[in-house]
């Protein structure tokens, strides 16, 4: 059975690339009809915590990335650790290194110096099994440090195809630190074995871990997984996408309004290509195409303006009261008065159109409320005729309906000779401030007849 696992370390947000894996590993796992394991990587006791632990889970329910087992926390599994690494010890292939932290940084810089990889010197792998009793006697802080044996690390990568790293990019390196806390790569080798993990999908920039799990694997004796390393995301610009870039947490979306969906579906299809060649799919149709082997060797570009475009699709899909229900919440609490429920409704909807992520309802719907927009006097002066023209009917006739607008607007047009955009765009931007919005009788029939005048009185010169 297929057995995968996302792994986060609950150090901050969640990043869309973060979110990404867990996709891939979702999908994964759905798609061969196996098991998802979740498991919170807090051994950087510092930085990880509950609340990011939480935060973390919540983005991935919102996401609808649903595990299997878990959450499993690495701080609560410190015992097995030790065991295994003890157990390394034992058999010869680790060491208990009783170099301080001092010492190895001067003989860092000396090697450097030296022009020499800056590797263990191997210090400790030289002392004897009495020394050892004796500073383990005399609670002489230490660490555990693997053995590397000589020799390259080959192995097939199910998306980078056949790796090979060669011997010397690493000397013994520490598996269990001073405070009985594992490093990452122990750690992670113990637990994806222990749990039975088959397939580790995960970011590139864990490629040169590999090397050192993959020695893990062999001296504890146990089967490596399938590894897969998802190439990069990076920005339009080519780099690697970052803050500077615009928003790169799934809360940041979240709460800018993106759907779920929408985010899942894009995400999926970062670096990953359905056969079928669809762009918008649902969850059950990327579970059936997913494919590691049509997972892009190459780093993807984040288009914001695909995930936007793909939101504003989804969005269209909603219901109409599903679809109030949601730009409500995003709604400015100050926007809730002046307009009743019906009306505002109608607002709503109408400047619901086009919108990709539910926070942008708040700039549309600023024409029904702003009502003390300022225009330039050239372009004041420019259109005083139809200014004028407009405010004179519109005062001169009680209950105006929608078609009453449209009739008004047109007489207008016949008096000033103006067709088309030239007859539109002005009567748009003296009512609304805007030159873009709905439909304009729509949205003068829900501003009324006296808010329209107060409105354009102002431009009376
Ligand atoms: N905790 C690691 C991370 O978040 C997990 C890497 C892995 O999947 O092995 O980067």
């Amino acid at each position: 059975m297929v057995v995968t696992r996302f792994a986060p370390s609950p150090t901050g947000s969640m990043h869309v690339g973060n979110a990404r894996t867990a996709i891939f590993n979702y999908l994964f796992a759905r798609h061969n009809n196996g098991k998802l394991i979740l498991r919170i990587e807090d051994t950087d006791l510092e930085r990880s915590t509950r609340e990011n632990e939480e935060k973390l889970i919540e983005d991935l329910k919102w996401l609808g990335i649903e595990w299997d087992e878990g959450p499993f926390r690495q701080s609560e599994r410190m015992s097995i650790y030790k065991e295994y690494a003890e157990k390394l010890v034992k058999e010869g292939k680790a060491f208990y290194c009783f170099c301080t932290d001092e010492e190895l940084e001067r003989k860092k810089i000396e090697a450097e110096a030296k022009g020499i990889p800056p590797h263990y010197d191997g210090t400790c792998r030289k002392l004897t099994d009495e020394e050892v009793r004796i500073k383990l006697e005399n609670k002489i802080p230490y660490t555990i440090r693997f053995k590397v044996e000589p020799g390259d690390i080959e192995f097939d990568d199910l998306i980078k195809g056949n790796i090979v790293m060669k011997e010397g990019m690493f000397g013994d390196f520490v598996i269990l630190r001073s405070n009985g806390m594992p490093v990452y790569n122990f750690a992670v080798v113990v637990d994806d074995a222990l749990m039975g993990v088959t397939h580790v999908i995960r970011a590139e920039e864990h490629l040169s871990n590999t090397a050192r799990q993959i020695l893990i694997y062999r001296a504890l004796g146990f089967n490596t997984p399938y590894f897969s390393h998802t190439p990069l995301i990076l920005a339009n610009d080519g780099s690697k996408l970052s803050k500077r870039h615009g928003a790169t947490s799934v809360a940041e979306y979240r709460q800018k309004g993106y759907l779920p969906e929408a985010l899942f579906n894009y995400l999926a299809l970062l670096g990953f290509t359905p056969e079928s060649g669809k762009e918008k799919l649902s969850k059950d149709e990327i579970i059936k195409e997913f494919d590691i082997k049509r997972i892009s060797k190459s780093p993807s570009k984040f288009d914001i303006n695909k995930l936007n475009w793909l939101n504003s699709e989804y969005i269209k899909e909603i219901d109409r009261d599903v679809l109030l229900k949601k730009l409500k919440l995003f709604l400015d609490k100050s926007y809730f008065c002046n307009y009743d429920k019906n009306t505002l409704d109608r607002i709503l909807i109408l400047s619901s159109g086009g919108i990709q992520y539910f926070e942008q309802i708040n700039d549309n719907v600023k024409i029904f409320f702003d009502d003390s927009f300022n225009l330039s006097d050239e372009y004041l002066k420019n259109n005083q005729s139809l200014i004028k023209l407009f405010y004179n009917k519109v005062s001169s006739i009680n209950n105006i309906n929608k078609d009453m607008w449209k009739e008004i607007v047109k007489e207008i047009g016949k008096e000033l000779s103006l067709k088309g955009k030239e007859l539109f765009m002005p009567v748009r931007v003296i009512t609304t401030g805007q030159e873009h919005g709905p439909d304009i009788y729509e949205v003068l029939d829900i501003l009324g007849k006296d808010r329209v005048l107060k409105r354009i009185e102002r431009f009376i010169r």
